[in-house]
């Protein structure tokens, strides 16, 4: 089949790689020019293992192409996924500026358009929008759903540094559809997938996904409290997480103690279902602390820091890893941040390395060292952020290092701290 994706981001072009990848063609259309002639070039703007190779292939066999011009793509589609940037407001409330915009565009070529198009929102956003995004359409095309157009719901579950392994092996496909036909048609693109296809209502999907990650993200905070609490104990959460792991109706993944974590879902989605919560006069309160610990875990770490160096003023210290997770060189609310801070504030030296995400970092902080691994080996003190499997190699001998992320390697150190354990 033929589609267009809008937005060429992290979920967006991994969508249209993949989807190219199992047989349909594809247009990726995105407002940014450097994206599109980059990707055209045969080189992704972010850093996703195997996309690379994929994106060269289908660029090769002209299953797929990326462009500014939404109308040319638009004209051979008949289906297009909308997978533009949902961020975050200050107040937690979901920023659909993009989304609307997005849809403005569509409007304005559906009214014109002869034959009908299944418009698909992959983006995360707060449940009710597929509902207010229809009224949008309806109103400036002219145009009705289910004669001229279709309108669903198919969030995104996949993981980065994990994407294209997730896109052919998803645990689940959620369709929010308002008709069988639609949810058919959807069913059909994704056909040879495994997992199982869950078909509901638009609002319910878009529900689907918030709950998700809320708990995902709650998880990983009772990790970091039941973790806070071994560490005065003296007790190693790691060994405790690993037994009630096997408990079948908790499960292992998610309970990493640790500093917390990042990315540009887990925060903002679970701040969005909050701000939901609360506008239909709910107070959320679980919710709520699994934010809350979450922004004070990352500070442990200076915490821990500062028994073995009271004052940080002057001192050197070394940071292995910036991305908020391994595979990835996404920094967005990586604990990296609130980390550099701190020791900015206390007057730090600071040398940091991570192998995929120095170059987004620098964007941020151009004021500290991006130096080689050695070298943030040698500095006073290292704090090991986020878990890459290389940190397993380097010699710790004779150092001081406090750990966020489990390396079982840093243990050889003189002093070893963990956040945790
Ligand atoms: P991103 O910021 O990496 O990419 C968004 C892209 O949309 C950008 O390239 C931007 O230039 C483009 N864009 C904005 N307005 C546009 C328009 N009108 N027309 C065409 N392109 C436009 O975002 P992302 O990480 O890919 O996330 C996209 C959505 O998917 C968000 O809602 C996010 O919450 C959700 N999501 C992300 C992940 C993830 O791991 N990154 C996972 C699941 C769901």
């Amino acid at each position: 089949m033929n589609v267009s994706i809008l937005g060429c981001g992290y979920v967006g072009l991994v969508t249209g790689v993949c989807l190219a990848e199992l047989g349909h063609t594809i247009i990726g259309v995105d407002v940014d020019k450097n994206k599109i002639e980059s990707i055209n070039n045969g080189h992704p703007p972010l850093y996703e293992d195997k996309l690379p190779e994929l994106l060269l292939k289908n660029l090769k066999n002209k299953k797929f192409i990326a462009t500014i011009d939404l109308k040319s793509a638009l004209s051979s589609s008949e289906f297009v996924f909308v997978c533009v940037g949902t961020p975050q407001l200050d107040s937690g409330e979901t920023n659909l500026d993009f989304i609307n915009s997005a849809f403005t565009s569509l409007s304005e070529e559906l009214k014109t358009r002869k034959i009908p198009l299944t418009i698909v929102i992959k983006s995360t956003v707060p449940p009710g929008t597929n509902d207010l995004m229809l009224s949008l359409l309806e109103k400036k095309s002219g145009k009705k759903e289910g004669v001229d157009f279709h309108l669903l719901s198919n969030p995104e579950f996949l993981r980065e540094g994990k994407a294209i392994y997730d896109f052919f092996n998803p645990d689940k496909i959620v369709i929010g559809a308002r008709n069988k036909n639609a949810s058919e048609r959807l069913k059909n693109l994704y056909s040879g997938l495994p997992g199982k296809i869950i078909e509901t209502d638009p609002k319910t999907a878009e529900m689907i996904k918030y709950a998700n990650n809320a708990f995902l993200a709650t998880k990983i905070s009772f990790s970091n409290e039941i973790g806070n609490i071994c560490k005065k104990l003296d007790i190693d959460s790691y060994n405790v997480m690993d037994a009630i792991g096997l408990d079948q109706r908790i499960g292992r993944a998610f309970l990493d103690s640790g500093i917390g974590f990042g990315g540009s879902c887990f925060p903002k989605d679970v701040k969005s279902l909050i701000y939901t919560s609360k506008k239909l006069k709910y107070e959320p309160k679980l919710l709520e602390q699994v934010v809350e610990l979450n922004e004070k875990q990352p500070l442990k770490i200076i915490e821990l820091l500062k028994k073995s160096l009271p004052n940080l003023k002057g001192r050197t210290i070394g940071v292995l890893g910036l991305a908020f997770k391994p595979d990835t060189d996404d920094i967005r609310e990586a604990p990296s941040i609130k980390i550099v801070d701190a020791l900015l504030k206390e007057g730090s030296k600071i040398v940091v390395y991570d192998p995929k995400a120095m170059d987004n970092f620098k964007k941020l902080y151009p004021q500290i060292k991006y130096v080689t691994v050695e070298e943030v080996i040698r500095s006073e003190a290292v704090l090991i952020l986020t878990e890459w499997k290389e940190f397993e190699s380097f010699n710790y001998k004779g150092k001081i290092v406090v750990a966020g992320r489990r390396i079982k390697k840093a243990r050889e150190a003189k002093i070893y701290e963990g956040v945790c354990w």
